[in-house]
């Protein structure tokens, strides 16, 4: 691949910057990556991506981190974990990769602001949450189509609106709308939930949740502003609308793997392939967190996988050492 060496958006010519370890994404698993490798004095540097602290930051409380028995909010324990980091000498950079070159090391990357030559990358880029695509979704996110909760909420106070999905999420992110909502609706594929047992009993004793079971979303109507949805239910094929000001939509994510296409091995859903749970297909790149976990997803095995991910990036450092310096020779003299 080749990289010139101009950051975007200016004909500035900019030097590389030479680090051991390299981490994208500022989620748990990149910031507990950064507390590792920042403790075997490494001075990693973390990319933050668009969004520091990725999903959990934009989770209203926390309930399931061991060590904090009464709950933290999710902005907040990001902020602990980048503190922690940061002490040990980890730097958090405000800036994304958007060009990746890992077909030789130290690796090639290129962000909006800077360029880096990395001896070792721990890629943790996270998940997107999935849309619908359904008609209306897209023309009205903003204007009453959300993905999250704690970000949009408080815009329905005292108004109707429907949380779509059945699991953890959905339900947890229906039981907040009710601080604001006059009513939640929750709309369910199915007629059995995916989510934990506990998050059921409270959304079931809630009397600002109901559920239309076994219905699924086909389109989303309203000019300015969410009117309504047209629901199908799937046993009957009847169709009805229903009146509603707010549309969560909570049925997954997707991994972001975009920037890695041909370079890394995925799997069919786009998840990043990893043995020995953090090594990717390409020595020297470990994976951790959502962009390498389709089955737990949880805040705590995000972490591990990034404290994982570090342990083993600092393994290879040192297995390579020698060829290290020798490819620091090379790129001093290249400067
Ligand atoms: P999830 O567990 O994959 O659930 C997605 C839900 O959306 C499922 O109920 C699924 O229906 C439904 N769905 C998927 N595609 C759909 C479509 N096209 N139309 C309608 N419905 C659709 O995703 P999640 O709730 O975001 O949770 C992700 C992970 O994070 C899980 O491991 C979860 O345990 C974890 N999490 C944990 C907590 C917590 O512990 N407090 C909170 C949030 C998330 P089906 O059920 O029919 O497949």
């Amino acid at each position: 691949m080749d990289f010139n060496l101009t950051s975007i958006g200016s004909n500035k010519k900019v030097e590389p910057q030479h680090v051991n370890v390299l981490i994208l994404g500022s989620g748990p698993a990149g910031l507990s990556a950064a507390l590792y490798a920042a403790r075997a004095e490494l001075e990693p540097v973390v990319l933050t991506g668009m969004e520091l602290g990725g999903q959990v930051s934009l989770t209203y409380t926390v309930e399931n981190y061991p060590g904090f028995p009464d709950g933290v909010g999710g902005n907040e324990l990001v902020e602990l974990f980048q503190k922690q980091a940061e002490r040990f000498g980890a730097k958090v950079e405000f800036d994304t990769a958007v060009e990746v070159d890992l077909s030789s090391r130290p690796f090639h990357v290129k962000t909006y602001n800077n360029e880096y030559l990395a001896e070792t990358l721990v890629i943790s880029t996270g998940a997107t949450p999935t849309h619908l695509n359904v008609p209306g979704e897209k023309e009205l996110t903003g204007r009453g189509v959300s993905y999250c909760a704690t970000c949009d909420g408080w815009f329905f106070k005292d108004k109707d609106v429907i949380v779509v999905g059945g699991g953890d999420s959905a339900v947890e992110e229906g039981i907040f709308l009710t601080r604001y909502a006059n009513s939640v609706s929750i709309v369910h594929r199915r007629d059995t939930l995916r989510a934990g047992a506990v998050l059921q009993s409270r959304a079931m004793e809630n009397p600002k949740i109901k559920f239309i079971w076994n219905s699924v979303v086909e389109e989303v109507l309203g000019e300015d502003a969410v009117k309504s949805v047209r629901l199908k239910n799937l046993e009957t094929g009847k169709t009805v609308e229903q009146q509603t000001d707010g549309v969560f939509i909570f049925i997954g994510h997707h991994p972001n793997t975009e920037l890695f296409e041909g370079q890394l091995e995925k799997d069919d859903q786009g998840y990043l392939v990893t043995e020995n749970w953090v090594r990717t297909s390409v020595p020297g790149v470990f994976a951790a967190g959502e962009v390498a976990d389709p089955v737990f997803r949880q805040v705590i095995t995000s972490a591990g996988m990034g404290a994982a991910a570090a342990m083993q990036a600092i393994h290879f450092i040192q297995e390579h050492s020698g060829e290290q310096s020798k490819n620091q020779i090379l790129v001093d003299s290249k400067l």
